[in-house]
């Protein structure tokens, strides 16, 4: 049976301004939109009183850990925490064990996703089993609905190969997503290369391994005229290079992580492995660039590189720890400080979190639907399909750990008081948390 949901009193955030309307939801899509508008009879009324109201949010970079992970999070675990955390939508890293490279297993992730609070999006592995060598089924996995591909937690190391997979890409109208560490230059690192992590005498992981990589991929691009998406950006070299790229007219988008534009190497002085990540946190000078950047609407996207690991896998020497860190929840807090809080423009504010990624994961078409997904990051025009978000931008509170959805406690923010709350989620018409608690 389908709901009626009418959102009542918010101030609509459209792609360009924004507008006080009331939103009718009926059939999973907007049906009415109109300045004080009847409550329909049986209608489920959500308050928006204050609050901005615009297309849920999407996440790029999501490490739901299932198969092979559930002692972390599992597909569901992963889902509830992007509902809490404003999201409808979630690409779902192909890191698991086995990798996402095969039909199969893509299928039952997306089973999963079919099962959870959200639409889950499996992004396909560049090459089998992640291991750089042979390059996966691309197009047998395209014909799923993959259409972004990446072999995250590490980057293609060889040149030849990633030149391959993009021509191959663009044969089939995918986009390739790059961790861009060259492993060479990484090492064995396992914080920012720095006089910090020669003091701390951690073994560092230089800017210039990302760096490197970065702009092979950018030249490889070019070449080719492949899409190419740069996962979780994090110096201002960086930057400076993707943004002189698509100056350029080279098809190349970028993301960055509310940590990497939050945090500094600073954390890890601790010792605590909470704070280890790859690629690290930076210094501050690389912090404030990213910051400026996304003020400046120069980053395309802001995606979470959520990445629960059981306890075991955190409570181990820093050099030892496994690398991430949790993101869902707390991302649009972070985003919302970065872009000024309460005087944050929330045009941009939903373009990094929603808009954007969902174009770049091509989540913006109906016809997603012959896959069972809906299209996310809309217009809100009539007839598009309900995927919304209503967030407070003024209310603060304290980050716990215990708190959150997500299966996992590896949350770097523990005891941080953040700016913002998301209030409600609307998935493909249903509500699915409603004033900050789950429906079901
Ligand atoms: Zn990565």
């Amino acid at each position: 049976m389908s709901e009626t949901t009418i959102i009542q009193g918010g101030t609509l955030v459209l792609p360009d301004t924004t507008m006080k309307a009331d939103i009718i939801i009926r059939d999973h899509v907007i049906a009415e939109l109109g300045d004080g508008l009847d409550v329909p009879a049986g209608a489920t009324v959500l308050n928006a009183e204050g609050a901005y109201v615009g297309p849920a949010f999407v996440d790029l970079h999501a490490h739901l850990r299932e198969p092979g992970g559930e002692a972390a999070e599992t597909v569901a675990t992963g889902a509830a925490a992007g509902v809490k955390g404003g999201y409808s939508a979630l690409v779902a890293m192909p890191n698991t064990v086995p990798a996402i490279d095969s039909v199969p297993v893509a299928a039952h992730v997306l089973e999963l996703g079919r099962r959870s609070m959200l639409e889950v999006v499996p992004a396909g592995a560049i090459t089998l089993g992640r291991r750089g060598e042979h390059l996966a089924p691309m197009g047998e996995l395209a014909a799923l609905g993959l259409t972004f591909f990446t072999d995250d937690g590490t980057g293609v190391q060889n040149a030849g190969l990633m030149r391959r997979a993009l021509l191959y890409a663009k044969g089939l109208g995918l986009t390739l997503a790059q961790h861009c560490e060259d492993e060479s230059l990484a090492g064995a690192g396992c914080m920012n290369a720095s006089a910090l992590s020669s003091r701390l005498g951690l073994a560092g992981r230089p800017a210039i391994a990302e760096e490197a990589m970065v702009a092979r991929d950018l030249l490889l691009a070019q070449d080719t005229g492949a899409r190419l998406h740069v996962l979780h950006l994090s110096t201002a070299r960086s930057l400076a290079m993707v943004r002189e790229a698509q100056a350029r007219g080279v098809a190349v988008t970028a993301e960055v992580t509310p940590h990497h534009f939050t945090l500094t190497e600073e954390s890890c002085a601790g010792y605590d492995p909470t704070f280890k990540v790859h690629p690290p946190l930076r210094g501050s000078t690389d912090v404030e660039a990213l910051r400026i950047g996304l003020h400046a609407g120069y980053i395309d996207a802001v995606a979470t590189d959520h990445a629960p690991h059981a306890p075991e896998m955190k409570e181990r020497p820093f050099d030892e720890a496994a690398p991430g860190m949790l993101g869902l929840e707390t991302a649009f807090s972070l985003t919302l400080e970065a872009l000024g809080g309460g005087e944050a423009d929330p045009v941009l504010l939903f373009k990094v979190l929603s808009r954007t990624p969902a174009h770049i994961a091509n989540l913006t078409r109906h016809d997603q639907r012959r896959h069972g997904l809906s299209a996310h990051g809309g217009d809100l025009s009539i007839g598009t399909d309900a995927n919304l978000v209503i967030v407070d931008t003024s209310t603060r509170s304290v980050v716990n750990r215990h708190d959150l959805a997500s299966l996992a406690r590896n949350t770097p923010y523990e005891g941080r008081s953040l700016i913002g709350a998301v209030r409600h989620t609307v998935v493909a018409g249903t509500v699915a948390l409603r004033d900050g608690e789950f429906t079901r």
